[in-house]
């Protein structure tokens, strides 16, 4: 294979260090910089834990650079939905009839951590961290870099945005006028808490995504390999009944006795918890076009952030890594063609998937305790 042209993705997350793995099998050099410090070597940051919802959009894309086997042997299969009502008791919700099919809870550094080690073991991929992009200039390909060292300046010929939600590169590109976007927030945030094993098991069945749905609250549970559960609360940011109402250990002691009565027992540590983990934000993010000249790409939640009720963001960026992997079959990897026959491809589906995201909030908080619902109604996702 002739050695092609060198790419450059800013952002080794999800959507980056796997789209790293899948330019480098073309045959492209591939060069990564991502701004956090290389996470293999470190901890992750207190309640950003983060556990995914990986469903076959996802595997797919993992059985074609061959890594589905290893990322499912640190995943536990979902086979529904275990909804616990305030009244107590469980209501199982297979995923579907047979009971068969699941989706698989894995966290997302581990996910992460995998992919980096994919992407750095094959030719032509080098991962630089500590490089936090501050500076785009789309029609040269120049790119600043702020790194412990100071400043550092490269160019590239292809530049991918693989940098999450608040993507610097999409902020280059709309700062030089070629972007336009919309940036949703809800007035919900979520934050994390945890149920620790029990006498060495699972404190909660493991075969399930557990939700409290509560209206204007929603809790969910998704198991970890090492038998705990992480658990994430989303509520409104402020008004009376929100994160901002809880000050007190006390405070929070008697809302979780009245509304998750049953998570109280299991999680010990749930006051320190919340008092000390952040409270994270939850949007969607809307841009056009997500490619500038043929040079300058986005892709992941840095083209298309969603809310995470559909627990599709990362599938939906890793279906953006295979879709343009096939946009560069189909033209020769002609750039010029295969960037904007991307946005082509994906927009309709990103903005459905978004739509289905904000919507599928009202079904978890509400529906899934509905009589009807729990007759009627075989679920397809989270
Ligand atoms: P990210 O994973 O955010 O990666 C972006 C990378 O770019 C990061 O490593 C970041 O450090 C780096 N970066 C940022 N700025 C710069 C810069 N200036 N310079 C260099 N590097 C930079 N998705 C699912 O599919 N299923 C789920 O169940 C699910 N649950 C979720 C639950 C919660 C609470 C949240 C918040 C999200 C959830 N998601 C879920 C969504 C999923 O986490 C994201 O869609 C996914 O991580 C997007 O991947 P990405 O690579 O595009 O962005």
């Amino acid at each position: 294979m002739t050695e092609k042209e060198r790419v450059t993705i800013v952002g080794a997350g999800l959507a980056g260090s796997l789209l790293a793995c899948f330019l480098a099998r073309r045959g492209y050099r591939v060069h990564v910089y991502e701004r956090r410090p290389d996470p293999r070597k470190g901890t992750t940051e207190r309640g950003r834990s983060i556990n995914l919802a990986l469903s076959e959009r996802g595997l797919d894309a993992l059985r074609r650079v061959g890594l589905v086997e290893q990322v499912l042997a640190d995943a536990l299969p979902m086979r529904g939905r275990m909804v616990h009502p305030v009244q107590g008791g469980s209501d199982f919700q297979p995923y579907s009839r047979t009971g068969g099919r699941a989706i698989n809870s894995i966290s997302r550094g581990a996910l992460n951590n995998v992919l980096l080690d994919a992407a750095e073991a094959l030719p032509g991929v080098e991962i630089d961290f500590e490089h936090r992009l501050v500076g785009l200039v789309p029609e040269t390909g120049e790119l600043t870099f702020e790194t412990p060292e100071g400043s550092a300046r490269v160019t590239a010929e292809i530049v991918l945005g693989a940098d999450g939600a608040g993507s610097a590169v999409r902020g280059q590109l709309l700062g030089h006028g070629v972007l336009t976007e919309s940036l949703d927030f809800l007035d919900y945030g979520y934050k994390e808490l945890t149920i620790p094993p029990v006498g060495g098991d699972f404190a909660l069945a493991p075969d399930a995504l557990h939700i409290w749905p509560r209206g204007t609250s929603m809790m969910i549970a998704l198991p970890n390999p090492d038998r705990s559960f992480t658990c994430t609360l989303f509520w409104p940011t402020s008004g009376t009944s929100s994160f901002a109402s809880l000050g007190s250990p006390a405070a929070i002691e008697q809302h979780f006795r009245t509304h998750y009565p049953d998570v109280v027992p299991l999680a010990p540590n749930l006051v320190d918890d919340y008092l000390h983990n952040p409270v994270g934000l939850l949007g969607t993010v809307r841009c056009a076009p997500w490619q500038h000249g043929g040079r300058v790409g986005l892709l992941g939640d840095a083209a298309h952030a969603i809310v995470p009720f559909y627990g599709q963001g990362a599938n939906c960026a890793f279906e953006d890594v295979v879709e343009l992997d096939r946009c560069l079959d189909e033209t020769a990897d002609t750039w010029a063609m295969a960037l904007p026959l991307f946005d082509v491809r994906r927009r309709d589906n990103a903005e459905a998937i978004a739509r289905m995201a904000l919507a599928n909030f009202v079904e978890m908080r509400d529906k899934v305790a509905s009589p009807v619902f729990r007759l009627g109604k075989q679920v397809e996702h989270t």
